[in-house]
């Protein structure tokens, strides 16, 4: 349920609402605009107290929302929610961020090498697994903290914030530490404690769509961080499974389209993952941007053929180096910059 307070609702007003909305045992969520203050109402049966609210001097009127999720919905949030990963950096807004870096943190050399290029290159954002979901158990797991410090030492040095994946509800506060943008990848996507966890902390979470997922059990796996106080989810497209077998898998640009009048959260899309094949990915990334991707994630490597995880997909240094010029082309035609 969605109360609308009225224009110039004082902070007494506001705090009388949230309390009653407490004492009958909700949590209440606040969207300020620029002009008026929302408030989510959000639990089973909220709806029934919609008459106490409606008769409150303050409140301008009481909606239900209708959509399973309710904080991911636009009927929330009307406008596109903008959000800071460092005082610089903002996703969602005019320019398109770039995620690059390896699929893995293999060593401090690559790392610091790819970082480097990357940001000549244009990319604001350093990725990297430090732990990795592997479909085989003896395939590389990663390298847990090691990574990490590698990664934000990287980061540190060439001004870039960092991202990276999350597995378990234990890792949390490491990821927490070490990153400036927290990881939920494609095969944790209804792991609902995990989900909770990341909520339950301050950074923000970059959410990847499952290869099984409809675009309604990904916004309600959202709905999971929101409902725990955490607003800064980014939602990626990273491909489903389908019946082709000619790509990795299927990147579903309609769903930026249906993402995007659903939800008021940045779209990011990552066509590395979403062909798993080299030579499609600048080509997918131009598609990303042109459909209206916030931001994109890009895997490089500069040795793909000895790369730990997903060297097939990684494109070499100054090979996203041209790609980031033809993005900037499409970015320039629809009114954005990257
Ligand atoms: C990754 O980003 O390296 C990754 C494992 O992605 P996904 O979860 O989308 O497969
Ligand atoms: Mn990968």
């Amino acid at each position: 349920m969605i109360i609308t307070l009225k224009k110039g609702a004082s902070k007494a007003e506001l705090d009388m609402v949230l309390e009653k909305i407490k004492k009958l045992g909700y949590k209440p969520h606040i969207s300020k605009g620029k002009e008026v203050t929302i408030i989510g109402m959000i639990g089973e049966y909220a709806e029934k107290y919609k008459d106490i609210f409606e008769s409150m001097q303050i409140v301008e009127h009481v909606s239900v929302i209708q959509k399973a999720y309710k904080l991911a919905s636009r009927e929330f949030h009307k406008a596109d929610t903008v959000i800071k990963i460092t005082k610089n950096i903002e996703i969602g807004a005019k320019k398109i961020h770039v995620m690059a870096g390896p699929c893995a943190i293999e060593n401090r050399e690559i790392v610091f090498g790819l970082a480097k290029s990357l940001k000549a290159s244009g990319a604001t954002i350093l990725r990297g697994g430090a732990f990795k979901p592997r479909s085989s158990p003896y395939t590389f797991q990663g390298l847990g903290e090691k990574g990490l410090k590698i990664l934000k030492a990287a980061g540190e040095k060439y001004r870039m914030p960092i991202v990276s994946e999350v597995m378990t509800v234990e890792q949390v506060p490491l990821l927490e530490k070490y990153c400036d943008i927290v990881q939920i990848g494609a095969r944790n996507i209804q792991n609902y404690d995990l989900l909770k966890a990341v909520g339950k902390q301050k950074k923000p979470v970059l959410l990847k769509r499952g290869m099984a997922t409809t675009v309604k059990e990904f916004l309600l796996s959202a709905e999971y961080i929101l409902s725990q106080g955490n607003y800064n989810v980014m939602l990626c497209e990273r491909g489903i499974r389908t019946f082709e077998d000619s790509t990795r898998f299927t990147l579903d640009l309609n769903a930026v389209c249906v993402l995007k009048k659903l939800s008021h959260l940045p779209v990011v899309l990552d066509p590395s993952h979403g062909t798993g094949v080299r030579e499609y990915v600048a080509t997918m990334a131009k598609a990303c941007v042109a459909a209206g991707a916030d931001a994109l994630v890009i895997e490089v490597h500069p040795k793909p053929e000895e790369a730990f995880s997903d060297g097939p997909q990684s494109l070499l240094p100054d090979q996203f180096d041209k790609m980031m010029k033809e993005l900037a082309l499409i970015a320039k035609a629809i009114g954005r910059e990257i």
